[in-house]
């Protein structure tokens, strides 16, 4: 998905869409570990909700920016739950961030991760090492940022700040919750990865292969 043809937004979320899914019951899984296990549903109907939002707004001759803040405004009613609100805040804030922009670039993006994941903080109140999803959003972000100032292309800035969010996502498993349902029951979630880590993780994923297409 060259992001300079239209309908970008559509297909990197489709592909996302597709992606979260494929692993909805997983998703599930991971979140009834010591939460209320409803990750995998709400992260697909609002991913679902997102990907109209974008085809409606792309086909009206929305760009990338306004796309964004549409698919992340849906996201957030549609989901519901703490991760609803906090992904659609990545989505808009993401979108807020590439406004008035002449090109997409990796640097461009990596700005617009920088914000997004500063409105995410802002929000939600996590702090690295927590256990929710920062922690595989902080190291898709210093990778993002670290590729694009080491002169990658956005595609390939993408793929590797998606593979650290995935190592990272895994990794989660070895934290204790502190944030979000899962912190009342956190011995519960030893061993198991964060189930928004790895929603996460599965979203860029998804978005990078899109993008190398
Ligand atoms: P809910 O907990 O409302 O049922 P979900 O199950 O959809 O929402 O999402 C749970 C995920 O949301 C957690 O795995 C965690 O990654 C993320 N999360 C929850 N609270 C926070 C927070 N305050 N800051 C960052 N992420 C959070
Ligand atoms: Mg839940
Ligand atoms: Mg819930």
């Amino acid at each position: 998905a060259d992001a300079t043809r239209g309908g970008v937004v559509d297909r990197v979320l489709t592909a996302a869409l597709e992606s979260v899914e494929d692993n909805e019951e997983e998703l599930g899984r991971l979140d009834a570990v010591a939460a209320d296990g409803d990750h995998g549903l709400g992260i697909s109907r609002g991913m679902r909700a997102a990907v109209v939002a974008a085809r409606h707004a792309e086909a009206a001759g929305a760009g990338v920016p306004d796309a964004l803040l549409r698919a992340g405004t849906a996201l957030a009613d549609a989901a519901g739950g703490a991760s609803g609100a906090l992904y659609g805040v990545l989505l808009a804030e993401t979108g807020a961030g590439l406004r008035g922009l002449p090109e997409i670039t990796a640097g461009a993006l990596a700005g617009a991760v920088d914000r997004a994941a500063h409105a995410f903080v802002q929000l939600g109140g996590a702090e690295p090492g927590e256990k929710t999803m920062l922690d595989a959003i902080e190291p898709f972000r210093v990778t993002l940022r670290a590729e694009a100032d080491a002169g990658s292309g956005l595609e390939r800035a993408w793929r590797k700040a998606a593979l650290a969010a995935s190592t990272a996502a895994a990794d989660t498993a070895n934290l204790v919750p502190a944030k979000g349902r899962a912190a009342r029951l956190a011995e519960k979630s030893k061993g198991h990865a964060d189930p928004g880590a790895t929603s996460f993780a599965l979203i860029v994923t998804a978005v990078g292969e899109e993008l190398g297409k």
